[in-house]
Order: C-alpha cells, then sequence, then structure tokens
C-alpha cells in the first residue's frame, strides 16, 4: 500500500509498523478496497488501533468490535464500528424512509448504490447524536466515513455486547414481574425520542434494544424520521405495537396503544 494512506496520520509513530498492525487488523476480514482503506485510515489516526470480528452480520450492515489504544499508554477502549453494505438492493425496501429524495430514482447500479448506503450511514450518526444530545442511553456515535461509523461500545470489559432485549435475563425480584419496569422505562424513551428529538425510531422492537443492569439502550436509527415525515405517525403506531406485543408476551399488563399514541404525541 502507498504512504499516502497515512497521510494524516500522527507523528512520530512508526509507519512500518503501523502499516503492518493496520493489514493484519483488517486482512482476515474479507472488505472491499475501500472500506479498507477508510479503516486503515481511521486505524492511522488513531480512532481504532484493532479491528476484531463480527459482532453482528446484518442484511444490510456488519458490526464489528474494535479497540482504541490511548497515547498515553491507558486501558485500551472498545468501540463498535457498523459498516454499511454497499453491494445490495435491499435499499429499495427503505426508500419509503426517505423523503422527497429523487436522486437515486435513476436505477440501482454501483455509484448510486454507494451513495443511498452514504445517506443511510449519515441518517444513522446524526440520529444517534440527537438521542445521545437528549440523554438517551445509546452507542455514542464517534467518527463518521463514508458508510463506516464508528461508535461507542455498549458492551462489558471482555468484549461481549449487551444482550438484545429480546435474549436479556432478568432479575427475578419475586414481587412484581421484572419486565414491568423495563415496559415503563422504554415508554419514557419513546415519548423523550418523539418530543425531544423530534424522532420516531421506526423499527423499534425487542431486537434493536440492549439490555444491561436494568438500563435500556437504543440502537439502529439509521432509519428512524422526523415526526414531519408523511409516514411518521404510521411508523410510530407500527413501533407501539412491536412493543406492546413483545411486553405481553413477557406477562406484563400493558396500556393500550392508542393511550400510549397519546402520552407520547399528546
Ligand atoms: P442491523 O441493521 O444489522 O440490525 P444494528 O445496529 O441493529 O444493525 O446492530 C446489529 C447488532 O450489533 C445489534 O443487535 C447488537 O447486538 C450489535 N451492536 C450494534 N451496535 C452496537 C454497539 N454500539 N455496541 C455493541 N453491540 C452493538
Ligand atoms: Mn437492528
Amino acid at each position: 500500500m502507498e504512504g499516502n494512506a497515512f497521510e494524516d496520520g500522527c507523528g512520530g509513530h512508526d509507519k512500518d509498523n503501523h502499516k503492518d498492525k493496520a493489514d493484519r487488523a483488517t486482512n482476515e476480514l474479507v472488505m472491499d478496497q475501500r472500506t479498507r482503506m477508510i479503516l486503515l485510515k481511521m486505524i492511522s489516526r488513531g480512532i481504532v488501533s484493532e479491528v476484531h470480528g463480527a459482532i453482528s452480520t446484518g442484511k444490510e450492515a456488519n458490526v464489528y468490535g474494535a479497540v482504541m489504544d490511548p497515547l498515553d499508554g491507558s486501558r485500551p477502549i472498545q468501540r463498535a464500528i457498523k459498516i454499511y453494505k454497499t453491494a445490495i438492493l435491499v435499499f429499495k425496501d427503505r426508500e419509503k424512509y426517505v423523503t422527497g429524495e429523487h436522486r437515486f430514482k435513476r436505477g440501482a447500479n454501483k455509484k448510486n448504490n454507494r451513495e443511498m448506503v452514504k445517506q443511510w450511514a449519515e441518517k444513522e450518526f446524526r440520529n444517534l447524536k440527537r438521542l445521545h444530545s437528549a440523554g438517551i442511553a445509546c452507542p455514542e456515535p464517534l467518527e463518521l466515513k463514508s458508510h463506516v461509523l464508528v461508535m461507542e461500545f455498549l458492551g462489558d470489559k471482555r468484549g461481549y455486547a449487551y444482550p438484545r432485549l429480546r435474549d436479556a435475563t432478568l432479575p427475578d425480584e419475586g414481587t412484581e414481574n421484572p419486565w414491568r419496569a423495563p415496559y415503563i422505562q422504554l415508554l419514557g424513551i419513546m415519548r423523550c425520542l418523539f418530543r425531544v428529538c423530534n424522532l420516531v425510531h421506526a423499527d423499534l422492537s425487542e431486537y434493536n434494544i440492549l439490555y444491561n443492569k436494568s438500563k435500556l439502550y437504543i440502537i439502529d436509527v439509521s432509519q428512524s424520521v422526523e415526526h414531519e415525515h408523511p409516514r411518521a405517525l404510521e411508523f410510530l403506531r407500527m413501533d407501539i405495537k412491536n412493543v406492546g406485543d413483545f411486553f405481553r408476551r413477557q406477562g406484563v399488563d400493558t396500556l393500550q396503544d392508542r393511550a400510549i399514541y397519546d402520552f407520547i404525541t399528546a
């Protein structure tokens, strides 16, 4: 690889050593040239030091664990990297989340796909920022370059990601259904998301919420829409239904969907 991949690397770093480390970090991960280059630049800038295996491989994106070694020698910091896939057509399905976006209607081709994917990553980055500023627990967004998003890792010190709400085991205190408190917590989050962030998640379910120590973390907000979006309220109803269905299955005595809708929007 040419030296210019590291043109913005920090001074004083041994470039060869750096290159080795970067190559090792990305070698085993099957990635296209562009993605590799973006990661190598991030490594040279010290945003991450090592990229590990996939935490999740999805239809539209893969999420990888990563570690950043601070220059001052303090403890390594875990990070998560979400890399959107560019070579697929599943994004057609997502068109309904974008308003007034006619730039990509010319048909599917490599360049259009890349632009579209870049937009999703950008959207996720912006939405995460909003959630984070509003104090909603979520991964703090750290860095975005094209279709590669670096964020705070939600997991323990050993590198295990927190479980999705779907897979979480809740401590049983014996008296009340343990799922009731997270249910109430989630209603508050949905309300805050709507009223403070101006957003509807639009894919909210037990799959896009992580759980640790009684706390819910909202993830996967690339498809979230502003509440001015023509279909925002439709998406909100869908979110409410998914959430209600899940907690009803856990035996929670849930409120009626209509009441929740009013609570969130009123
Ligand atoms: P997808 O579009 O593939 O559904 P998600 O954003 O939902 O992508 O992430 C997929 C999975 O990756 C999540 O279910 C979660 O297990 C894991 N994950 C995502 N973001 C993080 C993070 N910041 N920290 C730890 N794990 C994460
Ligand atoms: Mn998801």
